[in-house]
């Protein structure tokens, strides 16, 4: 199907609402037919005339929907059938399309970058531009790597968020000709391959089973492959994506910030290489000898594998010891998932 058939097929909606979560303004578009109340006086009958708009419609599509409008709809009125229908999340999809930074022009992190506040009908058809650069994008994808819409389909298959289905979600990459995947072992095989060299092979074999099998935590692996894709360039993991899917630090820590002892672990040998960045960073051939610890070692590499793996640490040296160093070779290796690590997660209120 193409993305115009789908689209003519779909609510594009949005609401606007006060602090407390009332609805004061609804804008929806289906094909031709622009529906528009403000302030709603008579609120269930509004909300009966949109539903029955929505009948008409195989998906309802908008930004945030599983996060604020849908929400915002099942308080005032649970029995609203449009609740169960598919929905396409822009948000949802915006951090996989675009995991590079800066984002799509039209999204900054959860909100549309929208002209007013008070068109919802506008905000709807934005939602809907900002959907059909996602799909172009995920078309880019696919006709390179057709597997990687199999994983996110995969990913997004029978789960809910907020208590709505995700289900809309793995619909856009079955349009886009995705067929998933066979089982959870096979998106396992696929994962480890894209990302071969670019995370710890041991923690990804460790990691991988539980999360697949878990619908409910599939998705954060959609978000972390689409990040370790671009790790390294100016990437930002959104702060909304760290909020709603609070897990996904500590396996991007597992997957590259903690190195493991297995000789045959690429990355770990490249990325946590001390010795190896040492001579890339700043041209010596080796650690200074001297001060070494209690068993002889040089103290200076010590600190720098410290400081490698995210530890706290105090260290003590003397003048001309060689102090620089030890904080900036860390630094300069750039390990590990930047923005995305725990410690670094800003605050976020939707
Ligand atoms: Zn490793």
């Amino acid at each position: 199907m193409t993305r115009q058939a789908l689209l003519s097929r779909t609510l594009l909606l949005d609401l606007e609402t006060t602090r407390t979560g009332r609805i004061r303004h609804v804008g929806a578009v289906l094909g031709d037919t622009v529906f528009e109340k403000k302030a709603p006086a008579h609120g269930q009958k509004t909300l009966a005339r949109l539903d029955a708009l929505a009948d008409r419609a195989d998906f309802i599509l908008g930004h945030n929907l599983l996060g604020h409008d849908f929400p915002v709809l099942a308080a005032a009125h649970a029995h609203l059938r449009m609740l169960q229908k598919p929905v396409i999340d822009t948000l949802y999809l915006s951090p996989l399309a675009f995991p590079e930074n800066p984002y799509h022009h039209l999204v900054k992190d959860y909100k549309l970058v929208r002209a007013s506040v008070n068109d919802p009908v506008a905000a709807a058809r934005l939602a809907a531009a900002v959907f059909t650069d996602q799909w172009e994008r995920f078309d880019t994808i696919g006709a390179k790597n057709p597997r990687q819409l199999d994983f996110f389909r995969f990913c997004f298959s029978g789960t809910r968020f907020n208590g709505f289905s995700g289900d809309g979600l793995a619909a856009v990459f079955a349009r886009l000709g995705a067929s998933g995947m066979a089982s959870p072992l096979a998106a396992q095989t696929w994962f480890l391959d894209a990302t071969d060299g670019i995370v710890c092979l041991p923690a990804a074999i460790r990691q991988l089973p539980e999360l697949l099998a878990d619908a409910a935590r599939r998705p954060m692996l959609a978000y972390c492959l689409a990040w370790l894709q671009v790790a390294g360039s100016n990437s930002v993991l959104p702060p909304w994506v760290r909020h709603r899917f609070p897990g996904i630090p500590s396996v991007l820590r597992e997957l590259r910030d903690l190195a493991c002892q297995d000789p045959a672990c690429r990355y770990c040998r490249q990325s946590h290489d001390p010795d190896g960045h040492l001579t890339r960073f700043f041209g010596f051939s080796a650690f200074r000898p001297q001060p070494a610890d209690a068993k002889g070692r040089s103290l200076q590499r010590e600190i720098v594998v410290s400081g490698m793996r995210d530890e706290p640490l105090l260290a003590i040296l003397p003048t001309g010891g060689g102090k620089s160093l030890c904080f900036q070779l860390p630094a300069w290796c750039g390990i590990g998932a930047g923005d995305c690590s725990p410690s670094s997660s800003a605050p976020f209120r939707p």
